[in-house]
């Protein structure tokens, strides 16, 4: 009797609640460098200021923490889909090990290498 609501828990994987986390983190991230970026006006950009160096490698950061997001939330889908853990290209099941590290990658170790 004591186990009648256990079932419910297991329904959320952990791969999916790091995710989640990590999105809720990217997110936090890009409202910060947004911030930072809105600042523009403050930094007095003129020629030679290094301060617009600042703010072009906080966009540059900034775009590759939006492509970071949009991937984090395709992963999110593929899972809700049962899709999740498949390679894009070639269709078969990504490492164990490698979605350890990259959890939102949509390329086995194979297909992202012959990428590059
Ligand atoms: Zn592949």
């Amino acid at each position: 009797m004591q186990n009648l609501h256990s079932e419910v828990v297991t329904h959320m994987s952990p791969d999916r609640e790091r995710l989640e986390k990590e999105l809720a983190e990217t997110l936090a991230e890009i409202e910060q460098l947004n911030k930072k970026l809105e600042d523009k006006a403050d930094y007095g950009i003129g020629k030679g200021s290094p301060t617009i160096y600042e703010w072009e490698f906080n966009l540059a950061l900034r775009q590759s923490l939006e492509a970071k997001a949009k991937s984090i939330r395709a992963a999110l889908r593929k899972m809700q889909e049962g899709s999740y853990g498949i390679c894009e290209v070639c269709g078969q099941k990504i490492d164990d090990e490698r979605l350890a590290v990259l959890p939102h990658t949509t390329l086995c170790i194979k297909c992202a290498q012959t990428k590059r």
